[in-house]
């Protein structure tokens, strides 16, 4: 049999593909270089059928994120000129994907795009990015991202920018995370509403999140965050938070990451698959089995080495299998939930 069809709320393989040096990332991608999570063969031996890719602008290769730290420093800021075009490099390795695969890899604009290519066993990504540094204030470049197919953000990621403050990685939370929105911020939130873009909040601090939740018309999605009640990762969401993406038909994305699972927030891979079936059974608890799917962090994180990579994502369904998940819930969590939202919010 097939395994089930997995539509996934985030990975980071472009910026694991744009730092590879001295080869051509797109090869790999689509030969397989059997390093990190993600590369096409490994994806379509897990039932990966596609997700959302998620373009990260990081201000310098050292600066990304120590795993081994579970309090690290705050993340420094980048100009909006070097943001702007280290996304455009990453977006050009995204459509380089698409054209090179010959068929096998296709960047969709709408569920009717996706639906299809699940159908036919295309892989699906959704051009979104993390973090809005690369958008000038007065978007007078944004619409060019647009038509050239972004169709969700994160206003911020884990650091402030013009639009609001990212949540900094602490465990546990302090739940003091600093302001909200900023006024550009808004402005950010109502070109997505109008545009049907997804907004993305996994990265936004607490006060951020009300304000996209008094000020959006669209539902609420956090593409890859877990329960706070289990893990007390900054990263996670409270009940209430839960029970607002719940309120508007929104989605939650179960991230693997083995930081914002654990109850100690340790970073440690020979972590049991049991940790993300209690996330989903809470998860599914407070937002109800509608509104919880998938966000794996592919690429972006460590993740349990009961799943390892891509290839992987069987041994989590089975898990919920043996746990009493019915094949309808599996499918809602596994794809069906993510694009019923999107359909939502894309109308
Ligand atoms: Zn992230």
């Amino acid at each position: 049999m097939p395994p089930i069809p997995v539509f996934d709320g985030h990975n980071d393989v472009l910026l694991r593909l744009w730092m590879k040096t001295g080869c051509d990332p797109v090869a790999d991608f689509l030969q397989g270089d059997g390093l990190g999570h993600l590369d096409l063969p490994r994806m379509k031996k897990g039932g990966f059928a596609g997700g959302f890719f998620a373009i990260f602008a990081p201000t310098d290769d050292e600066d990304l994120p120590d795993d081994d730290d579970v309090n690290p420093p705050l993340a420094v800021q980048i100009a909006q000129p070097t943001a702007l075009r280290k996304t455009l490099e990453m977006a050009s390795l995204l459509f380089r994907i698409e054209r090179e695969s010959k068929g096998k890899f296709k960047v969709c604009r709408t569920v009717a795009e996706i639906r299809d290519c699940l159908a036919k066993g295309v892989m699906t990504a959704i051009f979104h990015i993390e973090g809005a540094e690369a958008i000038d204030e007065g978007f007078k470049a944004l619409d060019v991202l647009y038509e050239a197919g972004l169709r969700s953000m994160g206003p911020v990621w884990s650091r402030p920018n013009i639009y609001g403050h990212g949540v900094p990685f602490r465990f546990p939370s302090t739940g003091d995370t600093g302001e909200g929105l900023t006024e550009a911020g808004k402005s950010l939130i109502r070109y997505c509403n109008e545009r049907h873009l997804l907004v993305d909040l996994s990265h936004l601090n607490e006060k951020g999140f009300w304000d996209v939740a008094r000020l959006s018309t669209a539902p609420l999605v956090a593409t890859h965050s877990n329960a706070l009640a289990i893990s007390p990762s900054s990263r996670n969401l409270s009940d209430d938070q839960l029970k607002a993406i719940r309120d508007t038909g929104g989605m939650v994305g179960l991230n693997f990451a083995t930081g914002f699972l654990r109850e100690d927030g340790r970073w440690r891979t020979d972590t049991a698959l049991d940790i993300m079936v209690r996330h989903l059974d809470h998860l599914i608890k407070v937002a109800g089995e509608n509104c919880v799917a998938l966000g794996s962090d592919f690429d972006g994180a460590r993740i349990p080495d009961g799943i390892k990579d891509a290839a992987g994502l069987p041994n989590l369904l089975a898990a919920l299998h043996d746990r009493q998940y019915g094949e309808k819930l599996i499918a809602k969590i596994a794809h069906e939930n993510w694009l019923n939202v999107l359909e939502r919010i894309w109308v």
